[in-house]
């Protein structure tokens, strides 16, 4: 199962460990062969069940109130068309149905719709804080910026899941001498991790080449073109 952002921000900090502990003992890393953007799967138990590891039977989910969004919506899954609407690119988003034989959830009278799933499963805040990562992603269809090079995929895994190295990035690397953030936004993320979190998205963006979305100061652009 995919993890985002938000879930690895929600996990480390519901298990009181470091992102970097978190992706170590929990995640597999995988490069997509489309975008080339690194990718972070949650780690299955080694036996042949391959179980969820916070799967903690009879108790069911050991993580439950903070759990991914993909447990979230399953058996819904979750998908983004891009489009051209006249001059602007617009993102549609749709869903499907997976339908499993162990999903004990069909054999309910219940009946949902997305819009009532949704709600019971507090997706909104999930899809809220995963909206601008998922434009990231995105990128992946602009055929002349497919690749990205091992630098630019580090770059991407620590500003995406590895929070904890992001900030001492920001706050321990000349990153502040180099580029123009303001005082109200440094002191920002320095507090407050979903700032920081979303920081990184901006920095994605600039790094990416998809947005001038962080200026250089400008001593620094001098002495570049020296
Ligand atoms: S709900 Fe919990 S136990 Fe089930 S797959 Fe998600 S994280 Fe694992």
């Amino acid at each position: 199962m995919m993890l985002t952002p938000y879930d690895v921000l929600r996990l480390k900090n519901r298990l009181k460990i470091s992102s970097e502990e978190f992706l170590e003992k929990y995640t597999v890393s995988k490069i997509d062969e489309k975008s080339s953007h690194p990718y972070i799967y949650l780690k299955m138990s080694r036996d042949e069940k391959r179980n969820c590891l916070f799967l903690n039977p009879p108790n069911g989910c050991d993580i439950y109130t903070d759990r991914p969004v993909s447990c979230r919506y399953y058996p819904i899954g979750q998908a983004t068309l891009k489009k051209q609407q006249d001059d602007s690119i617009i993102h549609e988003e749709f869903y499907f149905f997976v339908r499993e034989q162990h999903c004990l959830g069909y054999q309910e009278n219940t009946e949902w719709t997305v819009e009532s799933w949704r709600i019971d499963q507090e997706a909104s805040l999930y899809d809220e804080m995963n909206r601008e990562w998922k434009t990231i992603l995105m990128r992946r269809n602009i055929p002349s910026e497919t690749v990205l090079d091992p630098k630019k995929q580090e770059q991407f895994y620590m500003a995406s899941y590895d929070l904890d190295a992001f900030k001492r990035y920001v706050f321990e690397s000349r990153f502040l001498q180099v580029f123009d953030i303001d005082e109200e936004e440094v002191e920002k993320i320095r507090n407050d991790e979903l700032a920081l979190m979303k920081f990184g998205f901006k920095y994605l963006k600039y790094l990416l080449m998809m947005e001038e979305s962080l200026k250089i100061r400008a001593g620094v652009l001098k002495t570049m073109k020296g």
